[in-house]
């Protein structure tokens, strides 16, 4: 059946993508399980907007996940696309384009000397995970509750029952033996982490963070919390991870790392460098890159890794922002929003708060911003629940989960801020 076709509605998509597809959807969040309600199913996007099956226009404040930060079918974008593609789909073996996007991801963020290219977030963490193990010849890791890295084994994991217990995982078909090398620490609390080295720092391969975590809402890391982490690292001889899929390039052009002015060790990238097509990366201190085959002896491989039609997408997006003014306006219009929804909330009554850096945002139902995962998970969920559907109703599309954060892209101009205003003070005016 056509996309377009006006019998088809979300409800009846939906009915019958869950015949074939398990939930329904090909990533969990975007069943709405956590908000209620039918996924919309989308038939195209321009600028700062999309439209569902029945061609309702939204406001996108998800941009796919963050990749979508020059805005929908930017048309630079689409026509290095298309020109690549008609050049051919996939060579497997080596082209100028990955060249390119190499170097410019080497000059955009310095701690990167050498970098590799591969198809998704996950595959840039769990290979830098693996690379890290490879390079110290040590098995466990150090990751932080509430921070996402992908689905790896070692990283769905969540708190033991004590400081040196090692994790828990999260999904079942993780077997207990893998994440046993996994400690799961608290974001932002320096003291845990000085316990854990010094109970354990001759044993730990790697720290992986989210230095702007992203995936319990917008949590930005304290500074001392990443000096401390830094310095540990650089002491125990392990080896420091940011794991800056969503961060990079979207909470400022050097990513978070530019903004703490702190070196990892290695960064894990995705979401922008792709510009909406399958790019990520992982890279970091030529001298650990060197242990990856073929020069070295740890193994990381992928038949689409550097995918021509893909790097041009990811190439020309981060040519479009590296124009002048690019994170300044993106940032002032982020900051737009979410000082326009404080002001809204305010005047309903609601207790809220949000916050931003660059072209993120975090929306909160709580007095203040929160500051760990477990203030976090505080948060009034069902408040947001009836907000989202609000703001849905009104055609204003928020990420579909409490704990998720939102993205502006170049395109959400004044008229766009404003509009999702109004829509807002309706929506608060509801929960009130
Ligand atoms: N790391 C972070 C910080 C992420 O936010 C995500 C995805 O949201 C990933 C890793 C995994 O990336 P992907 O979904 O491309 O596998």
């Amino acid at each position: 059946m056509n996309a377009h076709s006006p019998r088809n509605t979300n409800e009846s998509l939906f009915a019958r993508a869950q015949k074939t597809t398990p939930g329904g959807v090909n990533s969990p969040v975007r069943a709405f399980r956590s908000v209620g309600g039918t996924p919309r199913f989308i038939t195209k996007a321009q600028g700062p907007y999309f439209w569902d099956a029945e061609e309702r226009r939204y406001i996108d404040y998800i941009g796919s996940w963050g990749p979508a930060i020059v805005g929908h079918a930017h048309p630079k974008v689409v026509q290095a696309v298309q020109e690549a593609a008609a050049r051919g789909l996939s060579f497997g073996a080596p082209t100028e384009g990955e060249i390119d996007m190499a170097e410019e991801i080497c000059k955009l963020v310095p701690s990167i000397e050498q970098v590799r290219l591969v198809s998704s977030g996950t595959e840039a963490t769990m290979s830098a995970l693996r690379l890290a193990r490879g390079a110290t010849r040590r098995d466990k890791i150090v990751k932080f509750e509430g921070c996402y890295h992908g689905h790896a084994d070692s990283l769905l994991v969540k708190a033991g029952s004590g400081l040196l217990t090692f994790g828990n995982p999260t999904s079942s078909g993780v077997p207990e033996d893998f994440v046993k090398h996994t400690l799961v620490l608290d974001y932002n609390n320096t003291q845990q982490l000085e316990e854990a080295f010094k109970a354990a720092g001759n044993e730990i391969a790697c720290v992986i963070v989210e230095p702007v975590a992203g995936n319990m809402n917008l949590v930005p890391a304290t500074a001392e919390f990443l000096q401390t982490m830094r310095r540990l690292c650089t002491e125990y001889g392990a080896i420091l991870i940011f794991d800056e899929v969503m961060s990079g390039f979207r909470v400022a052009l050097g990513g978070a790392q530019s903004l703490y002015g702190i070196a990892p060790d290695l960064t894990a990238l995705g979401k922008v460098i792709g510009g909406g097509l399958p790019v990520a990366a992982f890279g970091g201190r030529a001298d650990i890159m060197k242990h990856l085959a073929p020069l070295g002896g740890v193994y990381q491989a992928g038949t689409l890794s550097g995918n021509p039609v893909a790097v041009a997408a990811g190439l020309t997006t981060l040519r479009i922002i590296q124009e002048a003014g690019f994170y300044e306006r993106l940032s002032a219009q982020t900051r737009k929003l979410a000082d326009g929804l404080g002001d809204a909330a305010r005047d309903a009554g609601v207790t809220f708060s949000a916050d931003t850096l660059g072209g993120m945002f975090g929306l909160y139902f709580s007095a203040a911003v929160p500051t760990s995962y477990a203030e976090v998970m505080q948060g009034d969920k069902e408040r947001f629940n009836v907000f989202f559907h609000a703001m849905l109703d009104q055609g204003v599309y928020l990420a579909p989960s409490a704990f998720e954060a939102g993205f502006v892209s170049a395109q959400h101009d004044d008229a766009v801020i404003a509009e999702t205003l109004v829509a807002a003070r309706t929506a608060f005016a509801e929960i009130a």
